[in-house]
């Protein structure tokens, strides 16, 4: 999925949990759930620059906010570091450890437009419900 989108499902968990290292631990674990959910994923550089500036606004959206909420968010996002360093330095064949990138678990594909639909649906899911709980927000 869009590295945005596993940006605020974790950000939503870490909300949810209220502890960095349980945000962080199930973030990791909602990125091979949200792997797993068939969707798009962009191929050129405007969905990568586009991406990237989505998830800038969404951590200069939430800071300052309790930690527990960025670990959750990275622990959502990190997982993809290893795909970054693989197109970037490998032309895309660098190894892979993490299980929905190595090939150990499925990473499903959901063409355009159904794809992004859902991709936009869950990060929309979890923006919202960070309205509605994070106090800053809520009043
Ligand atoms: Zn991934």
């Amino acid at each position: 999925m869009y590295v945005s989108t596993h940006f605020a499902a974790g950000a939503a968990i870490g909300k949810m949990v209220g502890n960095s290292w349980q945000a962080f631990l199930l973030g990791l674990l909602s990125h091979i759930i949200l792997d797993i959910i068939p969707h798009h994923d962009y191929r050129g550089r405007r969905g990568i620059f586009l991406d990237t500036m989505v998830t800038a606004a969404m951590v200069l959206w939430l800071y300052p906010s309790p930690a527990y909420i960025f670990w959750g968010a990275l622990g959502g996002t990190i997982p993809d570091i290893e795909v970054i360093i693989s197109h970037i330095f490998f032309k895309k064949k660098g190894p892979r450890f993490f299980p929905t990138h190595s090939g150990k678990l499925p990473h499903l594909a959901w063409k355009w437009p159904a794809g992004f639909v859902i991709q936009v649906g869950i990060m929309l899911g979890a923006v919202f419900f960070l309205l509605a709980t994070v106090p800053r927000f809520v009043g």
